[in-house]
């Protein structure tokens, strides 16, 4: 029997005050269906807690104050362009504080102790997010913004895990020279945003300390979990991270509007219960899951409680699950790696 996790939630309704359009994918509605599963399925099994935004400070630590401004601003109008796909309500400058805010005080209550595991539920995304620009329906770096608080707390060594689809280009930009905050990824090579190739290692200081992992068409449960199960465990033994924070997207999910990949929700729980093992579990490291894509609420949701079912002890249905295509990538991953001597000698 595998013990369950003592299990945090950073559950706000302001989050669905982030108006996007009528066309866009991240909506409100996929907030509110991930609400239900939990009341549904798992009510009163958690510790639940309201967001706060983080403050100014903690914000331009990662962007750039014209930048913020021009969140700021947003405020002020109905709707703004802030790019092609990323749009503001006047409520979403707001939120978009309550995210980045989320994610500190999700990571913060782990360090103190109050649980082992917590899942941020916030809208809108932000592995996109760049210092001066918002893109791909991110507009604050909701975890970037963390790490660099925690950094700023004393933290050395702070691992990102990022299983969304999409290369999480903003988090590899902020961090890529910095061997404090180590960036292993997932994702699609051929989507948006077309960045973290095998060869994007990090540089200077950092060199070694970013891992892209690029995923072809129909990858399956099977494929990125062994890839994961191969590589991971040895990147934490050797990093011994203090804390794990997952940008945690479910937009390779088969059923995904976004998705070319052919996840299934038992696929992202098997992913939650590795994290779990090796954090939580295994050397003590809290885990902090933070939404990032997924954009059919129904598989979104169910995503998240194969997950929460994960960190409860239940065991995974890929327990013994192998694939010969995943060991493939992870040699490659291996190949490009052992000449930093990071993780990989
Ligand atoms: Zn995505």
């Amino acid at each position: 029997m595998v013990p369950p996790l003592n299990i945090g939630i950073i559950r706000d309704e302001r989050f669905l005050r982030h108006q996007t359009g009528l066309s866009h994918p991240e909506t409100p509605q996929r907030l509110s269906v991930v609400h239900r599963m939990l009341d549904y399925d798992f009510a009163a099994s958690f510790r639940e807690r309201s967001a706060e935004p983080a403050t100014l400070e903690q914000v331009e630590a990662l962007h750039t104050p014209d930048y913020v401004r021009m969140v700021i601003a947003t405020a002020r109008r109905r709707f703004t362009n802030l790019a092609a796909d990323t749009t503001a309500s006047s409520e979403s400058c707001f939120t978009s504080f309550l995210a980045a805010g989320a994610c500190i005080r999700g990571a913060r209550e782990l360090l103190a102790g109050d649980y082992q595991a917590a899942l941020a539920l916030v809208r809108p995304p932000g592995h996109h997010a760049q210092p001066a620009k918002a893109e791909g329906f991110c507009i604050l770096n909701n975890l970037g913004i963390t790490a660099l608080e925690l950094v700023r707390r004393g933290l050395k060594r702070v691992l990102i895990v990022d299983w969304d689809l999409h290369h999480g280009n903003g988090l590899q930009k902020v961090f890529y020279e910095s061997p404090e905050v180590f960036y292993f990824s997932s994702h699609h090579l051929h989507s948006y945003p077309h960045t973290g190739d095998w060869e994007e290692a990090g540089a200077g200081a950092g060199e070694g300390y970013t891992v892209n992992l690029c995923l072809p068409p129909g990858a399956d449960d099977n494929d990125v979990v062994e890839l994961y199960r191969q590589l991971l465990p040895t990147v934490v033994e050797r990093y011994r991270p203090q804390i794990i924070l997952v940008a945690a997207g479910f937009d390779a999910h088969r059923e995904d509007p976004l998705s070319n990949l052919s996840m299934s929700a038992a696929g992202f729980g098997a992913l939650g219960q590795l994290v779990a093992d090796l954090g939580p579990r295994g050397c003590g490291a809290p885990v902090l899951l933070a939404l990032e894509g997924g954009y059919e609420p129904t598989d979104l949701a169910e995503c998240l409680r194969q997950v929460l079912l994960a960190w409860q002890g239940d065991p995974t249905m890929l327990e013994r699950a192998s694939s010969d295509r995943g060991a493939q990538w992870a040699e490659q991953a291996r190949a490009v790696h052992r000449r930093y001597g990071v993780w990989m000698d």
